[in-house]
């Protein structure tokens, strides 16, 4: 979802991503699309930032980092 926001002094900017201000990168140095979802404990995930080329596909919306791929077989 892309938003136009004026900027004063005129001209205007893109803003896409919705609630997600910060841009997160990869380890390869792309941006990262998608956050790991390895359960690490107390309810909590991996978050660890991966790029869709990077991520391995868990099962519907859950994406796994490469290191915890490694583990998953
Ligand atoms: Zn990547
Ligand atoms: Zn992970």
């Amino acid at each position: 979802m892309c938003n136009t926001v004026n900027l004063p002094g005129g001209g205007y900017a893109i803003v896409c991503g919705g609630h997600n201000r910060k841009v997160r990168k990869c380890a390869c140095g792309k941006v990262a699309a998608l956050l790991c979802d390895w359960p690490i404990g107390g309810g909590k995930t991996c978050d660890k930032p991966v790029c869709q080329d990077c991520a391995v596909k868990g099962g519907p919306n859950v994406d796994f980092c490469p290191s915890h791929e490694r583990l998953k077989l």
